[in-house]
């Protein structure tokens, strides 16, 4: 049986991210090398939400988009000179209509710092076509499982799914300084690990009731949601196998996760995943 392809949820943290590698950025490097090569990356990111319908980049050269604010000129300078897969995206379009999403070609987006940021460690040649799908505003972890559903298909197609988000994101506590994360937020990752490793879905998708320090974790969940999204992907038997990013700015968990196909049962999944490395 031909096994589906990988996909990964990532923790794109803070915009310096792109100059300041640390852990993580080391880690999904090599992640990037070891993956096989997909035909295309499919990537979602909370810095492009869209209101009623989702929308997918349909241009043959995608723009690097700067979209912060305050950082040193170095950022600004970096590009991401990926192609687009203009096939791909009416493709998508296709399949997410099919599946009952309001969705639309948007020939004129490019990527923001969300998408573009991982992919600069995860594939820096920036030679794999890349197509970037929106999140609808009025996304939540049950319809943001159902998206992912939706995108599940592409991995049979040599695509890799990146979902970007953060693993905790409370900007209103964010420091400057990479100081040692707080313990809420080591909490709230352990929280998540265990709950993928587990795969105790119902308590994750009812985080905000389960998981320690939740609100604290994710005032606002749009950098959570990317983890439903990869989770609808994943399907029902899948590994997950983390990519440790450690903690940066006192309280960005940077830590992304892998999910991988596994022939069995879910029950045996959680056997492997446990048991695995
Ligand atoms: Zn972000």
């Amino acid at each position: 049986m031909k096994t589906s392809f990988p996909l990964l949820f990532v923790s794109h943290g803070a915009p310096m991210f792109a100059i300041e590698p640390g852990l993580a950025g080391q880690n999904l490097a090599e992640l990037g090398r070891e993956l096989p090569r997909p035909d295309a990356i499919v990537v979602v990111s909370p810095h492009w939400m869209t209101r009623d319908e989702i929308s997918v980049t349909a241009s043959t050269a995608p723009e690097t988009i700067h979209d912060f604010g305050g950082f040193p000129e170095a950022l600004y300078q970096i590009q991401y000179p990926a192609p687009g897969e203009p096939a791909l995206a009416a493709r998508l379009v296709e399949m997410l209509s099919d599946d009952g999403w309001k969705s639309r070609l948007d020939a004129d987006r490019g990527l923001d710092h969300g998408a573009w940021v991982p992919l600069l460690y995860l594939a820096p040649e920036a030679d794999i076509p890349v197509v970037q799908v929106s999140m609808p505003a009025s996304l939540d972890p049950r319809n943001a499982l159902q998206l992912g559903q939706s995108l599940k298909p592409l991995r049979d197609m040599n695509i890799l799914i990146v979902t970007s988000g953060s693993l905790t994101h409370n900007l209103y506590e964010f420091s400057g300084t990479t100081s040692h994360g707080a313990q809420y937020v080591k909490d709230f990752a352990a929280w998540t690990a265990k709950s993928l490793a587990s795969g105790n879905l119902d308590q994750l998708l009812d985080y905000k009731q389960y998981a320690p320090s939740a609100e604290r974790a994710h005032p606002t969940d749009e950098h959570f949601l990317p983890l439903f999204i990869a989770l609808g992907a994943a399907g029902d038997s899948y590994e997950t196998r983390v990519v440790e990013g450690g903690v940066t700015h006192g309280v960005l968990a940077m830590d992304s996760y892998l999910f991988s196909s596994n022939g069995n049962d879910r029950s045996e999944s959680v056997q492997s995943a446990r048991g695995g490395n």
